[in-house]
């Protein structure tokens, strides 16, 4: 590599054969499911109505490595390896002596990293004969990605998309229905969970704690259909460190190793896909990282939430898990970054946490788009509203540096550009975008009506 690198590229055979399992490398193991009623620690078979039976048994598994099928790393090859950019121009902008790399994972049919398991959740499902899979969508990144997937495998894609979302992001449907899919505004009147809501609040912007009830709701009647989710659970964090793995390859062909490895946070998914490999190297005795976690102060889960079993959707229909939560009741402000306004945290990360592997920050959104126009402008790339909270993460970062004078390498992933998502610019550009904060009462009573798990 030559003193000036910018983009580093790794071959198609550079795919990882393997995703990397962290389960192998904890130190303390994660606390259970449990069931919603008894509260013991649930078995695989109480997945199996939603699920099939390999990514159950992902999400249970203690493999340091699970083999990529195929047929899956065969359509991994349409956008991956993602290029690794080093951001020059980002550095002289902010006059930094910090080294920042980014992975971008906005080269992506979807635009986004949720590609990278929505395709193995088509594919697993398809090998046990489901025809349908019902999901929920936030801004509707995972919606477009499991369409497309499910159109890879010919499968039948129900999207219930978090209203406030449908009404903002009319282009995020028009791909999915590209994509055949289709697309219902949430909550909506096709479910009992749906209906209940909207009798007690017709108006209600939604919320993915909604639409996942629904989405539930739908894929439990029926035999041939399965649910999808696009974030939270261990097997969907296990399938992105496609991402890490590709970035610790291409950072040793460029000389370099992360000190500082900064994601966005909604469920947790593309945070520990870049984190996770660099995390389990550290545990194996490799070089330590400081992993700093961005969330949107409006919905701050990791830094506001209590760390305590909770339901995964607004409607009881999950299994507990223990994560950071708002509770499952508290239904964010209706804020731009729709991939981050979740409950909950992936149960995963929330453990990292606890455990202080890895730190938690919330800003609000106005400085994010602020990092994310100063970004575009000298790196020509467009990040997702969400991606702004993990630019804004790194520029923090590199002006530490620069008040420091340390030369520190700093790592962020770019889950995904945002040409879907102008409106938010527009709408910042404007002045139109508040920095609201959630509403601490809302939270608390949310809060107040956790499970009480002994
Ligand atoms: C869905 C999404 C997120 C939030 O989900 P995570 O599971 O936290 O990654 C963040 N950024 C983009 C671009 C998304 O599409």
């Amino acid at each position: 590599m030559s003193d000036d690198t910018l983009k580093i590229q790794l071959p198609e055979d550079r795919i990882p054969s393997h995703w990397y399992n962290i389960a192998a490398d904890l130190p303390v193991p994660m606390p259970p499911p449990l069931h919603p009623a008894t509260h013991e620690p649930i078995g695989p078979d109480a997945l199996a109505p939603l699920f099939p039976m390999a990514l159950i048994q992902q999400e249970v598994s203690t493999e340091r490595d699970i083999e990529i099928p195929d047929q899956v790393r065969d359509i991994y090859r349409l956008w991956r390896p993602t290029p690794l950019y080093r951001a020059r121009r980002l550095e002289r902008f902010l006059d930094t002596p910090a080294k920042i790399y980014y992975k971008y994972e906005g080269v992506s049919p979807s635009g986004s990293h949720k590609p990278n398991t929505a395709v193995p959740q088509a594919y697993y499902n398809r090998q046990e004969g489901i025809r349908r899979i019902t999901t929920e969508t936030g801004a509707g990144q995972w919606g477009s990605s499991l369409a497309f997937a499910g159109a890879q495998f010919g499968i039948e894609v129900d999207v219930y998309m978090v209203r406030v979302s449908y009404e903002q992001k009319p282009y995020r449907r028009a791909l999915m229905e590209t994509y055949g899919a289709r697309c219902v505004p949430s909550p909506s009147t096709e479910t009992e969970a749906g209906r209940q809501i909207l009798a007690r609040d017709p108006n209600t912007s939604g919320s993915l704690g909604i639409a996942i009830s629904e989405a539930v709701e739908m894929a439990a009647q029926r035999e041939d259909t399965h649910y999808a989710l696009g974030s939270v659970l261990n097997h969907v964090l296990l399938h992105q460190t496609v991402i890490g793995q590709e970035a610790m390859v291409q950072l040793e062909m460029a000389g370099d190793y992360p000190d500082v490895v900064v994601g966005c946070t909604g469920g947790g998914s593309n945070f520990a896909g870049i984190v996770l490999p660099f995390l389990g190297a550290q545990l194996r005795g490799g070089p330590a990282v400081k992993i700093k976690a961005c969330e949107p102060a409006a919905c701050p889960s990791l830094t506001r939430g209590t760390y305590a079993y909770d339901f995964g959707d607004t409607g009881h229909l999950t299994p507990l898990v223990k994560m950071h939560t708002l509770g499952s009741e508290f239904v964010p402000p209706g804020f731009h970054s729709g991939g981050l306004r979740y409950h909950g945290m992936a149960p995963l990360v929330s453990h990292l946490l606890d455990q202080k592997l890895i730190e938690a920050h919330a800003y609000v959104q106005g400085l994010c788009f602020q990092a994310g126009v100063d970004f575009a402008k000298v790196e020509g790339i467009l990040p997702a509203p969400e991606a702004t909270h993990a630019v804004r993460g790194a520029i923090e970062e590199a002006l530490l540096c620069k008040a420091s004078g340390e030369a520190k390498t700093i790592l962020f992933n770019l889950c995904g550009h945002g040409h879907f998502d102008m409106q938010a610019y527009t709408d910042f550009f404007a002045g139109k975008l508040t920095d609201d904060a959630y509403d601490a009462d809302a939270l608390a009573a949310s809060l107040s009506h956790l499970p009480q798990v002994a």
